[in-house]
């Protein structure tokens, strides 16, 4: 057996620790070891504790002054819009036209998708990722590229190839029958293979037509435990469109609800535009959504309700949503979050934020008892942070008397620069 020990700060959470901080919902040791075996979680607990007893044959790497926390999940991104994050692009469905489609159609090339897919897995990581649900593009190659690109690294990882066959440039759209047969052949190949799993992919509702999203519904009922992921009501625009193209459905959520859509294991990224009705029928089946707040500001897309969210019992994860979204660091989410709820008067304490970073997003993508904590025998995917990477933060951070003001300390001024190490599996695979 190899054992492995970690010293350092070590923050991980039991449950949702709310509005109020519940004391009994995470552990803090200021000074504590993390024993890992195999790849997984073994004890974790306070130095002083542990190490007499410690196994002798066990090696400490010594964190002192860094904090360690689980590895990051990121509720929904699309690697194929890897080079296009950071454009000028206004409004979302400007955006898909100007920037999005072209980007994607470069993916019908297997040599270009293993490249981009390799960098964008390798981005993850630089940025404390360790878990993704990810968008691919209409083609089955993108899906195959970034699945390869996360066995090289022992990565868990969700992905899907898009389904499109409307409303959407020709050469980039497959049929309700070619996103069927195509989607299973990858369900058949990589979902529950070693770590990776697959997300039945229609791209939102305008792109597909009613065929197609009965052929999704078809792949969901077939695969029950496969993943489903989609967009739902980012924009006003888009909701308007989606009344148009659906008439006689209540709202744009209750069209996926009407194609058999909704359940645990569904994850609808955005979900600014929902009503409270919207909110108790995603609750009650178990799915969840994805806050992707840098890309719903850039896009002036809407300010998401974390506080409906939280109160109707909605599973919410966030996503850096790239490429409309500005970053791949979660930490940069975790800042805007804040903001956004900000502005909605409503409070998201940074342990909460940390919290909807790590275990709240192995729990709405049901991961929970595999990763997002550091539970004996969970996977032992975790990252090391800096709390004084650049000087400004290390300045900050001397002066900073409480857990809470490092935390939020970290989600103001930090970013990858603050990511020292990422560990996959108990392996250490990036280092800064
Ligand atoms: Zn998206």
């Amino acid at each position: 057996m190899r054992l492995q020990a970690y010293r350092g700060s070590i923050l991980h959470f039991l449950g949702d620790p709310g509005e109020d901080d519940a004391a009994s919902a995470f552990e803090y040791f200021a000074d504590g070891l993390l024993v890992v075996a195999d790849g997984h979680i073994s004890k974790l607990g306070s130095a002083a504790e542990m190490l007499p007893s410690l196994d002798p044959a066990c090696t400490i790497a010594d964190y002192r002054g860094k904090l360690i926390l689980p590895g990051f999940i990121d509720g929904h991104v699309h690697f194929v819009q890897t080079d296009v994050i950071g454009s000028y692009g206004r409004r979302l469905l400007e955006w898909l036209e100007r920037y999005t489609f072209p980007a994607e159609r470069a993916f019908a090339n297997p040599e270009h998708a293993r490249q981009v897919a390799d960098y964008f897995v390798t981005e993850l990581l630089r940025n404390g990722t360790t878990t993704a649900l990810v968008m691919g593009s209409v083609h089955a190659t993108s899906a195959e590229a970034v699945f390869r690109a996360a066995q090289a690294r022992g990565m868990r990882l969700i992905a899907g190839k898009v389904m499109m066959d409307r409303n959407c440039p020709e050469d980039l759209r497959d049929t309700a029958a070619t996103g069927y047969a195509e989607s299973k052949a990858l369900i058949e190949r990589w979902h529950g293979k070693g770590r990776l799993q697959y997300a039945i992919t229609p791209r939102f509702a305008p792109t597909s037509t009613p065929e197609q999203l009965e052929a999704a519904a078809r792949l969901a009922a077939e695969h029950p435990d496969a993943y489903i992921h989609t967009h739902l009501a980012e924009n006003e625009e888009e909701v308007a469109w989606v009344r148009e193209l659906f008439p006689g459905y209540r709202s744009y959520l209750d069209v996926y609800d009407g194609y058999r859509l909704l359940r645990r294991r569904a994850m609808f990224a955005h979900s600014v535009w929902l009503d409270d009705r919207d909110r108790a029928r995603l609750a009650e089946s178990g799915a969840a959504v994805a806050h992707c707040p840098t890309c719903n500001l850039v896009m002036g897309s809407g300010l998401f309700d974390l506080a409906a969210a939280t109160r109707a019992g909605v599973h919410v994860a966030l996503g850096t949503d790239v490429g409309g979204g500005t970053s791949f660091c979660l930490l940069r989410v975790l800042d805007e979050v804040y903001k956004v709820a900000q502005l909605r008067r409503y409070t998201v304490s940074p342990l909460r934020a940390y919290y909807l970073a790590t275990l709240g997003a192995a729990r709405a993508l049901d991961l929970d008892a595999h990763i997002g904590n550091f539970r004996p025998g969970r996977e032992a995917d975790f990252i090391v942070l800096d709390p004084a990477a650049t000087p400004l933060l290390a300045r900050r951070t001397a002066g900073a008397r409480t857990l809470t003001d490092r935390l939020f300390l970290l989600t103001t001024l930090g970013d990858d620069r603050v990511v020292a190490h990422t560990y996959v599996l108990g392996r250490l695979i990036h280092t800064r």
